[in-house]
């Protein structure tokens, strides 16, 4: 079976060689390629994220205000089956800030392998539909690019949950009806909620990434957690609405084939080449030419 990951991370940070050893893997670029090739993963979207971070591509990645990942295009090579969200740290942004950023911004959306925006309104305090951010909504509509939203529950303390909560999506894809938003992480544990603005907003999608963690054998794993899985396979089952729902890992949290395993396990399998393929290069028009 053909895969996009629609959501994962690739880039450079304690935790994340800490995590990836827990989930049976290494992170770095070499294994990551290898993973793909052994699990069918074409195309795959990294998420942007804070600044600093040494990218697992080889380039440096210096700070840009408001810009939470920034690319030396001097330095940075990127391969090519690998797009990216450009991460936004909303905490810096400001009504008089805020449209000189998405022109910040646009230098990146213009190259071919930025397929979208991201959010972290939980990590950064700041609501998704909170004004500052309507210039990057106008940028993701006139390059029609998705916004990936961070919703659920957060890896750290320092979040804040309400600002995470995918309800908080529904004004932002009543306003904005003619962009693509992208709950992350299915608003987990908020699944109802999600799958509620999902299925409302014909402009609302979600990405099943994150919904576990680590090493695990997936049939003992699915058994152990069945009343959790058959939950979120419920409230998919209720929108009835596969198209809008699209594979991710959250790499490299957990180990790659267990989890495709895993979410095989909760899509029917009449949907498994939409969820895991299709739908992505409908919700990142942008992947389709780079494959
Ligand atoms: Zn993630």
């Amino acid at each position: 079976m053909k895969i996009i990951d629609a959501h994962m991370h690739y880039y450079e940070i304690e935790g994340f060689h800490t995590a990836a050893k827990a989930a049976g893997h290494e992170n770095t670029a070499g294994h990551y390629s290898g993973i793909c090739a052994e699990n069918g993963i074409v195309f795959s979207v990294a998420m942007g994220n804070s600044e600093g971070e040494t990218s697992l591509f080889g380039g440096s990645t210096p700070r840009v205000p408001n810009l939470a990942r920034k690319f030396d295009f001097a330095s940075f090579n990127q391969p090519a089956d690998i797009g990216y969200c450009c991460g936004v740290k909303s905490d810096e942004l400001t009504p008089a800030n805020a449209e000189k950023t998405a022109s910040e911004f646009e230098r990146y959306v213009k190259t071919p392998h930025c397929v979208g925006i991201k959010l972290y309104p939980g990590y950064r305090h700041v609501y998704a539909h909170d004004p500052v951010h309507y210039p990057l909504f106008e940028l993701a509509r006139h390059y029609d690019l998705p916004v990936v939203i961070h919703t659920g529950d957060t890896s750290n303390s320092a979040a804040i949950l309400k600002y995470a909560h995918p309800l908080t999506v529904d004004e932002l894809a009543v306003r904005y009806s003619d962009v693509r938003f992208v709950l992350a992480h299915c608003g987990n544990p908020w699944i109802v909620d999600a799958v509620a603005v999902a299925d409302k907003n014909d402009n609302v999608f979600i990405d099943l990434s994150g919904l576990a963690a680590g090493n695990f054998e997936t049939e003992s794993f699915y058994s152990a957690h069945r009343a959790y899985y058959e939950h979120i396979a419920m409230w998919l089952d209720y929108m009835g609405k596969y198209e809008k729902v699209m594979y991710g890992s959250d790499w490299p949290l957990v180990n790659i084939q267990n989890y495709i395993g895993l979410i095989g396990k909760i899509i029917p399998k009449d949907k498994h080449r939409a969820v895991f393929y299709e739908n992505a290069l409908k919700v990142f028009p942008k992947i389709a030419p780079l494959l």
